[in-house]
C-alpha cells in the first residue's frame, strides 16, 4: 500500500485489476499527493463499464450510471468509481451532448480541464501524465489541457475552476490559458448558476481568495455574473475563512440583500438568513450584551475584523462566556410557566413576554432565577402583555 492508499482504494483498484479492466487513481487527490500534502478522497478511474463495476462489487450505489459514476461501499469508506469517458461534442457551452464510455486512459485525461487534473497513478504506483501535469505543479501554474480556447469553449466552467483554483492553490494561470479566458469570458453566461455557485464556495474557502479575485477581474469574467458589475475592493476579502463569508461581502460590497444576492447565486433558505445576520450585525454601531448574546462568536469576530471594531477578540470571548445564559433555552421561565403564572397571557404576547424576559435576564436586568423573574414581569410587563 502506498501511504496516501487507504485499504478501501487498495481493494477497489486491485480487484478491477484482477479482474482485467484496468483501474487508476485520479483527479484533485493527485495534486495533492504531487504537492506532498496528504490527499482528500481519491477518486478511481476505471475502463470497466458501470454495469461491470457493479458486478464486481456486493455494495454498490449508483449515483449517475449515465455519466459513469458508482459508489462503491468497502467497510466504513464509499470510492467514486467512473469509467473512461471521452466527452464528444459540446453544443452549449456546459455539458457534452453525450458521454461515451472509453476503454482507453488516455482519451480520458486528454478530456479533463488542466494538465494538473489530467494525471493518473496506476496499481504499481506508476504516475501516468501525459501533458506535463507534475512539472505545471512545481512551476505552479494553471494550464489547460489541449487548446485553451476550445476547451473554454466546450465547457465554460474551466474558467470560473481556474479561479478557483487560484484561490486554494495560489497557483498562476499560464499565460496562453489566461488570454482565452479573457477572450470567452462571456461564455459564463450560458453556465447552470448552480455550478458556479459551488465553485464559489470552493474560491471562498481557499487561502488566495485575493488574488483569485484579482484574475476574476483581470479577465473579465466578472461582468458575465449576476448584479457583479462593478470592481468590489479586494482587501476585506482577506479576512474570509469560510463560504459564507464571503458571500457575505459578495452582498455586501455588491450592495445586494441577503435576497437579491440568495436569488441571483441560487443560495439556500438557510444561507439566505446566515448572510442577512452578518449584514444586520455588520450595521450595528453599539454593540450591547444583547449582540454578544443574539450573534455566534464566529459572526462577532468575523465583523469584529471587517469593521475594525475596537472591542479586542479577548473581550468578546469573555464576555460571551459571561452571560447569564447561553440560549432561550438556559432560561428559568419558559412557555409551560407562562399558562402556568400568567394564564391571561395569549396568542403573540406569550412570545413577546418571554423575548422580554431572555432579554432582561442577558442584560442583568433581572437575574435567572423563576422567583425574581415573576417579581420582575410583575413589575414591568404583566400590565401590558398579559391583561388585555
Ligand atoms: P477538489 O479537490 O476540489 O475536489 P478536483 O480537481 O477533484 O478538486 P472535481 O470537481 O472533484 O475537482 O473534479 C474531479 C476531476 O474531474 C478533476 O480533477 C478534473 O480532472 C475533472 N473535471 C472536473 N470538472 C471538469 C470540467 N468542467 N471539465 C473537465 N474536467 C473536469
Ligand atoms: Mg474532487
Amino acid at each position: 500500500m502506498f501511504k496516501w492508499e487507504t485499504k478501501g482504494s487498495r481493494f477497489v483498484i486491485e480487484r478491477l485489476f484482477e479482474a482485467g479492466y484496468e483501474a487508476v487513481y485520479v483527479g484533485g487527490a493527485l495534486r495533492d499527493i504531487a504537492l506532498g500534502l496528504t490527499p482528500k478522497d481519491i477518486d478511481i478511474a476505471t475502463a470497466a463499464t458501470p454495469e461491470e463495476i457493479e458486478a464486481l462489487f456486493h455494495r454498490t450505489i449508483d449515483v449517475g450510471k449515465e455519466h459513469g459514476t458508482i459508489i462503491v461501499l468497502v467497510g466504513e469508506e464509499q470510492l467514486e468509481v467512473t469509467t473512461y469517458r471521452s466527452e464528444s461534442t459540446y453544443s452549449d457551452h456546459r455539458r457534452p451532448d453525450d458521454v461515451t464510455f472509453v476503454r482507453s486512459l488516455h482519451e480520458d485525461l486528454k478530456r479533463r480541464d488542466f494538465t494538473m487534473n489530467a494525471m493518473a497513478i496506476d496499481h504499481r504506483g506508476q504516475w501516468i501524465d501525459p501533458f506535463d501535469g507534475l512539472r505545471h505543479i512545481q512551476e505552479r501554474t494553471i494550464q489547460a489541457v489541449g487548446q485553451a480556447d476550445e476547451r473554454f469553449e466546450e465547457d465554460a466552467l474551466r474558467m470560473i475552476r481556474a479561479v478557483r483554483f487560484v484561490s486554494t492553490l495560489g497557483f498562476t494561470v499560464e499565460s496562453e490559458t489566461q488570454r482565452a479566458m479573457q477572450k470567452h469570458a462571456s461564455l459564463i453566461s450560458y453556465l447552470a448558476m448552480e455550478r458556479i455557485k459551488q465553485e464559489f464556495d470552493k474560491m471562498f474557502r481557499g487561502e488566495h481568495l485575493v488574488q483569485a479575485l484579482h484574475l476574476l477581474y483581470e479577465t473579465g469574467l466578472h461582468r458575465y455574473l449576476p448584479a457583479s458589475q462593478e470592481e468590489l475592493p479586494l482587501q476585506p476579502f482577506s479576512l474570509v475563512q469560510q463560504p459564507i463569508e464571503g458571500w457575505v461581502l459578495w452582498a455586501k460590497y455588491h450592495h445586494l440583500t441577503s435576497a437579491d444576492v440568495a436569488k441571483a447565486y441560487k443560495l439556500s433558505k438557510k444561507e439566505r438568513e446566515a448572510i442577512e445576520r452578518y449584514l444586520t450585525l455588520a450595521q450595528e454601531r453599539e454593540w450591547t450584551l444583547w449582540t454578544v448574546y443574539h450573534y455566534s462568536l464566529e459572526e462577532l469576530l468575523f465583523i469584529r475584523r471587517l469593521n475594525e471594531r475596537p472591542e479586542t477578540e479577548q473581550q468578546l470571548r469573555q464576555m460571551k462566556a459571561q452571560l447569564p445564559i447561553q440560549s432561550k433555552r438556559d432560561l428559568a421561565f419558559d412557555g409551560k410557566d407562562v399558562k402556568r403564572y400568567y394564564p391571561n397571557c395569549l396568542g403573540e404576547n406569550i412570545g413577546q413576554l418571554l423575548t422580554e424576559i431572555e432579554r432582561a435576564v442577558v442584560l442583568r436586568k433581572v437575574s435567572n432565577d423563576t422567583e425574581e423573574i415573576i417579581e420582575w414581569v410583575n413589575e414591568h410587563v404583566y400590565e401590558r402583555l398579559c391583561t388585555k
